[in-house]
């Protein structure tokens, strides 16, 4: 079947592969990945090569660290805020989704906030330009969400927030392009849409952002204690790990680097479009044109009776999990880096039938 789960999702199929492959016997390791010791050597190995690779795939300075945490990026909701808002300080959050939006509720647990932008009122159908951004020079941060899962908006660059520490939750379109790390004070990413298996996030951030980790915090919760552990301070998802190293190592060995995944995913995602436009009596895009994710398409049909006709027969042609998210409905097809062109091309040729049809 073509899976356009929006995650945990799909994973490059030489990547399982070689899961397969190894799975009772890691060379070198004389055991499976999940017996040997995360202090032991072919461990180190392989943490130190998924670090490097994600440094070489994003070009990551040294000013930066890179850790790989458990948690999810739910934690991150929580563990932003505990580090980086110091009393009396307030954060900026740009709400363009459902994503953003709990990511500030949890941050409100912890201290004050502040909506710098929020497309609710349109349904969380765009992202903002520069000049609709109503930004707080004195914030202790600024945190957006690059792409919203759930309703498939998602910037096409990061907002300009003068000198305030951008934080953003790549989550779900985290290696589908590079970026420009330098201009983020952190970039947070849960990995079971394009990096991995669910298990483990992966958290770049400046190193200078945190010394504001207060001493006080659990171990666990502390930036600060995570970097000086070098992500090693309890054990760590270590097969999650393993594959973000494979996953890492097919961007830059197979597809050949992120500036080629992106023009991958770019042609894919303009396919599903296309027919989107073609047949916009049938299919309404929910994102404003300028604003349309490449990771998810998201589509609503004219009634409840036509969305379950879609999804049935698209079940019968073997794509499976077009279902949107349960809070928006209609259809949602998530076409993450590992998704072949293969499955979009019968998704968008499965559309095409339907319309004529319906
Ligand atoms: N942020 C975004 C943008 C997401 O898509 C998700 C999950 O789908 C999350 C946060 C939550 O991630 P987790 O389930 O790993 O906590």
């Amino acid at each position: 079947v073509f899976n356009f789960s929006a995650g945990p999702a799909v994973l490059p199929v030489p990547v399982l592969e070689q899961i397969r492959d190894e799975m009772l016997c890691l060379p070198g390791a004389g055991a499976s990945i999940m017996e040997i010791s995360h202090r032991g050597g072919p461990f180190t190995e392989i943490i130190h090569s998924a670090e490097a690779n994600l440094r070489k795939l994003l070009d990551i300075s040294d000013d930066y660290a890179v850790l790989f945490l458990q948690g999810g990026s739910r934690l991150q909701f929580s563990m932003v805020p505990i580090n980086l808002l110091g009393e009396g300080q307030s954060a900026d959050y740009i709400l363009t989704g459902s994503w953003g939006k709990k990511a500030m509720e949890e941050a409100q647990k912890e201290g004050q906030t502040r909506v710098a932008y929020t497309a609710k009122g349109s349904g969380f159908d765009h992202v903002p330009e520069q000049g609709d951004l109503d930004l707080d020079p004195q914030a202790a941060y600024c945190h957006y969400t690059c792409n919203e899962t759930i309703e498939g908006v998602q910037f096409n660059g990061e907002p300009d927030t003068g000198g305030v520490p951008l934080v953003c939750d790549a989550s779900s379109d985290f290696l589908h392009r590079k970026l420009d790390i330098s201009r983020y004070g952190m970039v947070y990413a849960c990995a079971q849409k394009n990096a991995g298996p669910s298990g483990v996030t992966i958290v770049i951030m400046r190193k200078d952002l945190a010394e504001r980790s207060d001493a006080n915090l659990p171990s666990y919760l502390s930036y600060a204690n995570h970097i000086k552990e070098e992500s090693l301070g309890n054990t760590p998802p270590t097969f999650a790990i393993y594959v973000v190293d494979l996953v890492t190592k097919w961007l830059l060995n197979d597809i050949g680097g992120l500036d080629k995944m992106f023009e991958q995913n770019k042609t894919k995602a303009l396919k599903l479009y296309d027919v989107i436009d073609a047949h916009s009596d049938l299919y309404k895009g929910h994102a404003q044109p300028s604003s349309r994710s490449v990771m998810n398409v998201t589509f609503n049909l004219p009634s409840d009776e036509l969305t379950s006709k879609f999804l049935g027969e698209a079940k019968k042609h073997k794509l499976e999990a077009l279902k949107g998210h349960r809070s928006v409905g209609g259809i949602r097809a998530s076409i993450y880096n590992a998704m072949p062109v293969e499955g979009v091309d019968a998704l968008a040729s499965f559309m095409k039938e339907f319309a004529k049809n319906a």
